[in-house]
Formats: C-alpha cells, sequence, structure tokens
C-alpha cells in the first residue's frame, strides 16, 4: 500500500479516488473517519489520505491525480455536485452533464 494524495478536505481525496477506481485500481481510504466534510484538524498527519492498495498500481494512480489537478488549474472554481443524481460538474456548466438538473451556485462552506 503506497499513499498518493493527502488532503485536509475529505470530499476532494474522495473525489480522486472516484478517479483512480474508474481506472480500475483498488484504493484505499485512511483517515476518511477523522473528518466529515466540514471539521478540519490542522495535523498533516491526520488528513485523510489516497493509498493504492498495490505498489505497483502507485504511478498510474499518480498520474490520474496530477491531471485532475492539473485540470484544476486551468479551469479553476469548485465543481458543482449535482442536487439530482450527485455528479461532479465543472463550475462552468449550468447544466448537470449527466441528468441535466440546473445547477446551482457554489455555497460557501
Ligand atoms: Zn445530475
Amino acid at each position: 500500500m503506497r499513499e498518493v494524495y493527502r488532503h485536509h478536505e475529505f470530499i476532494r481525496v474522495n473525489h480522486f479516488r472516484d478517479l483512480v477506481e474508474a481506472a480500475g485500481i483498488p484504493t484505499m481510504l485512511r483517515n476518511e473517519h477523522l473528518v466529515h466534510g466540514v471539521v478540519e484538524i490542522p495535523i498533516p498527519e491526520f488528513y485523510p489520505n489516497l493509498c493504492v492498495m498495490n505498489d505497483e498500481d502507485y504511478e498510474e494512480a499518480w498520474s490520474i491525480v496530477h491531471q485532475a489537478l492539473e485540470a484544476e488549474k486551468t479551469h479553476p472554481g469548485e465543481d458543482l455536485s449535482c442536487p439530482e443524481c450527485g455528479e461532479n460538474n465543472p463550475a462552468n456548466f449550468a447544466e448537470c452533464f449527466a441528468c441535466q438538473t440546473q445547477l446551482e451556485s457554489p455555497k460557501p462552506c
């Protein structure tokens, strides 16, 4: 098992987990029980983190995470999660790409 990504926002870690799992790579979240999206623990050791179960998947998993991070720089803004189906949409989308539900503007946490 090897750590790929660590961040204090569980929702971010979980988002990257979805991306990596979608590529067929088995993953595991650590410290997920310590935060519930709202409480931030200011100690990096306790941040939620995403691990690959098999070390040999690390390179591929990291490249997926890295690409997603790069894409965020190109398209800044928070993802909008669809109120209907929960799918994440880029901030500039007016409708959910999955179910065409009207998306609301992101609310500050
Ligand atoms: Zn939707």
